[in-house]
């Protein structure tokens, strides 16, 4: 490239970044436009099917649809079914990862997990063998979450459960600690005897911290907790408001941690899928299995959405075609406006 094309060049994307720092935050009316919308759009959607691995996951009502935008403020918008309890499974892992960083500081998550994206599903024992330094590979994965579990400091199996549920419920805004859908817990606990092979290898290659039985119930507990999209999106917001929860006004994490988090949302937030999450949404965002996903705008608001059908993945499928569609809109994706 000639010089001046090169100058030109960097003083165009100079501008772009800095019309994308200053840009204006949504009016009210815009942000509920935008919920209405990808709702409509999306509510008649009817591809992929609800998770069937964990037996009870297959009954969730698949029509069911929430999307919400809250707002570092505290403000929500929102449109559908945003009050429904639904397993948080896998959204959970972000938020534990966050306790980890703000009990032991965040080298430990690269040092004690991993933050490798590994392009394998999100239950893959393959990813094990191949990331031999690490083997977790990364705190959004089941091995990594599983890790995540049994690194909390805590001086019982009660105590390290009483820890994950009141961070998950302090993110989310609960005045009362959040609930385990007790008939998730046992469904899936009953069954999983994946996650267990998991994590007797990890305990085998001395990357599991704790008794792997333990790690495994308190693990699952945590994927049960009963959240709505509202949740996830005040859960959301609390990480784009630098760890404060915008409710309670309660700090939950070290605003200096975020980032770190953020960035591995980005990279791993949607499994094998996270690359083309990435280059058509550009948020650092987390699905799960039962149908949730929140997304966040750092430093500005959080986009939430639930509904049970799921892609191959393991990604809600309304729900992440609704995020997508409002980040586009909204022109908030973290590498510029994407116009998809
Ligand atoms: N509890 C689920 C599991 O361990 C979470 C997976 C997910 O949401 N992707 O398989």
């Amino acid at each position: 490239m000639k010089p001046t094309v090169a100058l030109a060049a960097m003083l165009a994307l100079g501008t772009f970044v800095l019309a994308g720092a200053n840009a204006a935050e949504p009016r009210p009316k815009d942000f509920q436009r935008v919920v209405d919308a990808a709702y409509a759009k999306y509510k008649g959607l009817q591809e992929g099917k609800n998770a069937d691995y964990i037996p009870i996951l297959t009954r969730t009502p698949s029509e069911l649809f929430g999307v919400v935008i809250a707002t570092r403020d505290g403000k929500i918008y929102s449109a559908g079914d945003v009050d429904y309890k639904f397993s948080i499974q896998s959204v959970s892992k972000p938020f534990t990862a966050a306790l980890v960083m703000t009990q032991q500081g965040p080298k430990v998550l690269d040092e004690k997990i991993g933050v490798e994206p590994t392009g394998l599903p999100f239950n893959s024992r393959l990813a094990l063998e191949i990331y031999k330094d690490k083997r977790s590979v990364n705190p959004l994965v089941n091995a990594g979450a599983i890790a995540a579990v049994s690194l909390v400091q805590a001086t019982s199996e009660q105590d390290r459960w009483n820890k994950i549920l009141q961070n998950i419920s302090d993110f989310a805004g609960s005045p009362v600690p959040l609930t385990v859908l007790e008939d998730v817990y046992e469904s899936e606990y009953s069954t999983a005897f994946g996650n267990r092979a998991i994590a007797n290898l990890l305990y085998n290659y001395e990357r599991l911290y704790s008794d792997p039985e333990e790690a495994m119930r308190v693990y699952t507990r945590q994927c049960s907790i009963g959240v709505s999209a509202k949740d996830l999106a005040i859960m959301g917001a609390t990480l784009a408001n630098l760890g404060v929860n915008p409710l309670t006004k309660k700090r939950v994490m070290n605003a200096n941690d975020v980032p770190e988090l953020l960035a591995i949302m980005a990279t791993a937030g949607f499994y094998d899928e996270s690359g083309e999450w990435m280059y058509t949404a550009g948020l650092p965002a987390k699905t799960g299995v039962g149908g949730g996903i929140v997304a966040v705008v750092p430093g500005r608001f959080a986009i939430a959405a639930f509904s049970p059908r799921l892609n191959e993945a393991g990604n809600s499928v309304r729900s992440l075609n609704a995020i997508r569609d409002i980040a586009g809109e909204l022109g908030v994706g973290v590498f510029g406006p994407n116009p998809n």
